[in-house]
């Protein structure tokens, strides 16, 4: 274990912000990292307790005592290497995990978690850094193929894993790069994307092939890829956006957050659109969900000097506290403000939207209520906030039917969701697997690798006979 009395004789530490007065100017990332001795300290924090708790919380089980462990006794590329036995792409989940392995730490019982993920993040920086992260070259190839659509982390895990197993590895992915939400969705200044090109580089150089602006269903027939490929890996999230049917939706000036997020994230990158701008400059903006969407919106309108910004949630405003009898080792439901958030938004819970108004075609403002805890409107809680912009930021419904799916007839949850177990990831129609959002549904990064690496693992059985894949 770290030091048998870390935990008594050394603070939590956590990584720190740039000011938000610096961040807010530009697009790039701003958490400030600690300094080796510190990460030592936090290290020795983990008391490699008996029921390692942290583990029950990590989608990826990550074995998180052995590298807070290592960490303290300063072996980094030991760390490194229980690091990456479980989790394909530490980089991304030590920068926009929400981290429910620090909810489930023992030490949170007193709200002084180990720093997990700074750790964590820590350790593959320094590894990339250091020129540690080769590409991993299997000895042996299996003479069989896998398309895998979508390159989200789900695809990117999945794909990863089963080129490493020897088999010959396709990603087909509609957009101009690969990355899925991590590329698309996720605002660069929570993640740089230069960590999602230097990964596909890494798998490249392993072996997979990626044909990008190759929309299967579309321009890529999806039945010729059944005939020419050995097993096919669906993992093309769940792109549904959840809509808002009040009247006045007509109206222009209410985007889905992924049409706003989407745009700027392409323009950071160099990339065109064809859609048209999209700007919160000079504007009143509302943003309606009060999830990770919603706190991107936030972010991405601060960067672009709005005018004002506030965020709607239908839901009641959560406890500042959890109650840790009742909720630990669980993921707590708890207020959480978002650096987005601190950078300047104002808030408001119990809000539902009656309908939009607008001059000129153009929107004005919502006609908003007051609900109670059943989301039922309070009368006489009506009031207005005027908007020149509206996002919906209210999840995804499911996976796009239309293309793809209805192309292959795959069987469908009752949400909608592309049916196939959590063991064997096959879906209804023969070699067919999925994995990711698009069969679990909205979820977050870390359950995306988690199911890519799972279901290589019941790929590579299904094309070999049996898989030694790690899960
Ligand atoms: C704005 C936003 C912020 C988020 N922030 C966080 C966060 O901070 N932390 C966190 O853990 N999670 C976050 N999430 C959730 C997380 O991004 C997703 O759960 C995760 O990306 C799902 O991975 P996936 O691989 O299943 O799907 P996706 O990332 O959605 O990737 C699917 C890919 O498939 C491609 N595709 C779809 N259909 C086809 C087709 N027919 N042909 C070819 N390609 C196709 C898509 O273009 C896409 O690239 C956020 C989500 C959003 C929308
Ligand atoms: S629960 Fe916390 S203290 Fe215990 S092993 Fe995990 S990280 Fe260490």
């Amino acid at each position: 274990m770290g030091k048998p009395t870390g935990f008594m004789e050394f603070s939590r530490q956590e990584r720190t912000y740039a000011p938000a007065s610096d961040r807010i100017s530009h697009y790039n990332e701003f958490v400030i990292g600690l300094d080796d001795a510190a990460l030592s300290r936090q290290g020795a924090r983990c008391m490699d307790c008996g029921i390692p708790f942290c583990h029950s919380g990590c989608p990826v089980s990550n074995v998180i005592p052995d590298w807070n462990d290592l960490i303290y006794k300063g072996r980094w590329k030991e760390a490194l290497e229980a690091l990456h036995a479980t989790n394909n792409f530490p980089e991304f989940t030590g920068r926009i995990c929400p981290a429910p392995c620090e909810s489930a730490c023992t030490l949170n019982i007193d709200d002084v978690p180990v720093t997990i993920k700074t750790i964590e993040c820590a350790i593959i920086d320094r590894a990339w850094e250091e020129g540690w992260i080769k590409p991993q070259i299997p000895a042996k190839r299996s003479g069989k193929s896998v398309a895998v659509i979508g390159s989200g982390p789900a695809g990117l895990a999945g794909a990863q894993q089963l080129a490493r197993a020897g088999h010959e590895v396709t990603v087909f992915e509609k957009n101009a790069k690969a990355g899925g939400l991590l590329r698309y969705g996720i605002p660069d200044f929570k993640l740089a994307k230069s960590l999602i090109d230097r990964r596909v580089a890494q798998m490249r150089a392993e072996g997979v092939e990626f044909r990008t602006k190759a929309h299967v269903g579309q321009n890529v027939d999806a039945k010729d890829l059944l005939a020419k490929f050995d097993a096919v890996l669906l993992a093309g999230g769940s792109e549904a956006p959840r809509d808002l049917a009040v009247p006045g939706r007509e109206l222009s000036g209410i985007h889905f957050a992924m049409d706003f997020l989407g745009q700027q994230n392409r323009r950071v990158g160099g990339e065109s659109f064809d859609s048209d701008d999209i700007f919160a400059t000079g504007k009143r903006v509302v943003v309606i969900g009060g999830g990770d969407t919603g706190s991107d919106c936030i972010g991405t309108s601060v960067r672009q000097r709005a005018l004002s910004i506030m965020q709607i949630e239908i839901m009641p405003k959560p406890p500042e506290k959890e109650n840790k009898a009742l909720n630990w080792p669980n993921w707590p439901n708890k207020l959480r403000t978002s650096s987005s958030h601190e950078e300047g938004c104002e808030r408001m819970w119990s809000v539902a939207t009656q309908s939009f108004f607008g001059k000129n075609g153009k929107l004005a403002g919502l006609n908003a209520v007051k609900v109670d805890k059943k989301m039922q409107p309070i009368a006489g809680t009506e009031f207005v906030i005027e908007a020149d912009l509206a996002f919906l930021a209210m999840g995804f419904v499911s996976p796009v039917k239309q293309g793809l799916l209805e192309s292959l007839g795959v069987s469908l949850d009752r949400r909608g969701n592309v049916a196939a177990d959590y063991e064997g990831f096959a879906t209804s129609v023969p070699k067919v697997f999925a994995a990711g959002d698009i069969r679990r549904g909205q979820s977050l990064v870390v359950w995306a690798i988690r199911e890519g690496r799972r279901a290589a693992a019941a790929i590579d059985a299904f094309l070999v006979g049996s898989s030694v894949l790690p899960r």
